[in-house]
C-alpha cells in the first residue's frame, strides 16, 4: 500500500451485500470460484473491457465471465438487437425454433470435428453427456481424464488419484465406485498413455481432455502428444474428446484449438463462447456417433431448456460478428504484446517466474518451470540441458504447476493488482482472456500494474 497507484479503494458497499450473501448462499457465493479472499467484490455492470463494483471502482477484466465473452461486456449492435428482438417474441417454447439450425450449420461448416451437434446448457452438462455418449456407443465403461484438468462438476471427472490406477472421488458426495470408471494420466507424457492403452485399451470407452490445459494455469500440448491419443484411442476403438468449452471459438479461431493443432476428435463439447455470455453447452462430432443419442439412438439425453433461443442467439450472432470483423486477429494481437510485456517484466523483476497462455489467454504462473503438467517436466523439454535459455531456472526435482506459490499469487491478486484496477482470476490455476473490448491502452496499463505488483 501507499503506492500513488494504489488508492486503496474503498468496497463497503461489497462487504455489505457479502454480509448478507453469506446468511442466504453457502460461502455467499454460486460458484466457489468467485469466493474470492477477504470477500468479492459485487458487480454493478460491465462496461467494455472494464466492470464497475458495487461501490463505483472500474477495474480492466481479465476474468471475462471466465471466458464466454470474447467480444466484451458491451454486446455489438447486430448481438444485442437478435437477443432483444428473440426476448420481445418469448424467452422459449420447448419446440424447434431457426435460430438452433443455424447455430448447428455454423459450428459444422468451421470445426473440423463437428457433423452433428446437440445443444444443452453448460459446459458440465456437455462433458458428461459426452462421456454417456462415448459409454453408450462404445460398450465400455472405463474414461481416462489429464491430472489437472476441469471438465465441470461432474461425478466422472471430479477423481484424484494415482495416474493409470482407478481414481477417487475428489468431492465427497461421489460414491467411490463412480471413481473408480475413471482413469489419471499426466498430460504430456506419450509413454504413459501406451503404456496403458496396452494394458487396458479394449475396456476404455473413451479420453476426454482439454486440447491445452487451461484449468491448469494453461498448459500447451508438447509436440506429437495430441497425435499419439489420436492414434491409441483409434487404434483401440475407444473415442476421442476434445473438451473446447474453455478453447472453443477462442483458440484457433473459428476452427477452435482442434484447428490450430491439426488434430480431429471423435467428439468435442463445447460451451461458453458459443453462447454470447448465456447460459450454452454443445456435444458435437462424427454423426455416426452423435446420432447415438435419443431420438436416434438409445443414449438418453435432454433437457428442457436445451437449445435455448437467447441464448442461441447471442451466441450465433457473437460469432457471426467474429466472422465479419477482426477480432481474432485483434485479441491474438493483444495477448502477444501482453506476454511480451509479461516476459520483458519477469525478466527484470521475477525470473522464477513463467508467462504461459496463447491466442487470447494468459496467465503468469508462480512456478520457476514453464508447466508441462501437473506433475512433471518443464514446457521448454529440455531435460536439463544446460544448453536451454531456461536452464538457470531448471529445478533439478522436476518443477510442476502443482508447485506454483498459490499463496503469493493470492496477494497479487489481490490487493496488488486488484487495488491498481486490474481484476484477474482469483485462482492461480485459472486461465485469463483477453476481449475484444480490449485495447492497447488497458494492456499498457495492465503492464505497469504487473511491473508495480511483481
Ligand atoms: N470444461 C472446461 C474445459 C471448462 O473450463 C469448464 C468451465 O470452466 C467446464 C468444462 C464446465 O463448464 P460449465 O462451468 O459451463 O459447466
Amino acid at each position: 500500500r501507499g503506492s500513488p497507484n494504489r488508492p486503496n479503494m474503498n468496497r463497503e458497499r461489497s462487504r455489505n451485500l457479502y454480509d448478507r450473501a453469506l446468511s442466504v448462499t453457502p460461502g455467499g457465493v454460486n460458484s466457489p470460484v468467485r469466493a474470492v479472499r477477504p470477500y468479492p467484490f459485487f458487480v454493478e455492470r460491465g462496461d467494455g473491457a472494464h466492470v464497475i463494483d458495487a461501490d463505483g471502482n472500474k477495474y480492466i477484466d481479465y476474468v471475462m465471465g471466465y471466458g464466454p465473452l470474447l467480444l466484451g461486456h458491451d454486446l455489438p449492435q447486430p448481438v444485442q438487437s437478435a437477443v432483444q428482438s428473440q426476448l420481445a417474441d418469448g424467452p422459449m417454447y420447448g419446440a424447434p425454433t431457426e435460430v438452433e439450425v443455424e447455430l448447428a450449420e455454423f459450428v459444422t461448416r468451421h470445426v473440423p470435428s463437428v457433423e452433428m451437434i446437440r445443444f444443452v446448457n453448460s459446459g458440465t452438462e456437455a462433458t458428461s453427456s459426452a462421456v454417456r455418449l462415448a459409454r453408450g456407443y462404445t460398450g465400455r465403461d472405463k474414461i481416462v481424464v489429464m491430472q489437472g484438468s476441469y471438465h465441470g462438476a461432474q461425478e466422472s471427472t471430479l477423481v484424484q488419484g494415482t495416474a493409470g490406477m482407478a481414481s477417487e472421488p475428489s468431492s465427497n458426495g461421489i460414491p467411490p465406485a463412480f471413481a473408480e470408471e475413471t482413469i489419471t494420466l499426466p498430460f504430456n507424457d506419450a509413454d504413459a498413455a501406451r503404456e496403458l492403452f496396452e494394458e487396458r485399451g479394449d475396456e476404455i470407452a473413451c479420453v476426454l481432455t482439454e486440447p491445452i490445459l487451461g484449468n491448469c494455469a494453461s498448459v500447451p500440448p508438447v509436440d506429437g502428444y495430441l497425435e499419439t491419443l489420436r492414434e491409441l484411442t483409434e487404434d483401440h476403438g475407444s473415442l476421442l474428446i476434445f473438451d473446447e468449452v474453455m478453447t472453443g471459438f477462442r483458440i484457433g479461431g473459428l476452427q477452435c484449438a482442434q484447428g490450430k493443432f491439426g488434430i480431429t476428435p471423435d467428439l468435442t463439447t463445447l460451451a461458453k463462447v458459443i453462447g454470447g455470455g448465456f447460459p450454452v453447452g454443445a456435444i458435437g462430432g462424427r454423426a455416426d456417433i452423435i446420432e447415438q443419442f435419443a431420438p436416434t439412438g438409445d443414449v438418453f439425453q435432454a433437457g428442457t431448456y436445451s437449445g435455448h433461443p437467447l441464448s442461441l442467439t447471442a451466441g450465433l450472432e457473437t460469432l457471426r460478428y467474429a466472422a465479419k470483423n477482426d477480432v481474432y486477429d485483434h485479441v491474438r494481437s493483444l495477448g502477444d504484446q501482453l506476454r511480451a510485456g509479461l516476459t520483458d517484466i519477469l525478466e527484470d523483476r521475477a525470473p522464477e517466474y513463467t508467462v504461459v497462455g496463447t491466442d487470447s489467454m494468459f496467465k503468469v504462473i508462480f512456478t520457476r518451470d514453464g508447466p508441462r503438467d501437473l506433475e512433471g517436466q518443464c514446457a521448454a523439454g529440455c531435460s536439463q540441458d544446460p544448453d536451454c535459455p531456461r536452464f538457470e531456472y531448471c529445478p533439478k526435482d522436476k518443477g510442476d504447476v502443482n508447485r506454483a506459490e498459490t499463496e503469493r499469487w493470492e496477494r497479487l491478486f489481490w490487493p496488488a493488482m486488484l487495488d491498481q484496477g486490474v481484476f484477474l482470476t482469483a485462482n492461480q490455476f485459472e486461465s485469463q482472456f483477453i476481449s475484444y473490448a480490449h485495447t492497447e491502452e488497458d494492456i499498457e496499463q495492465t503492464l505497469e500494474a504487473y511491473k508495480d505488483a511483481l
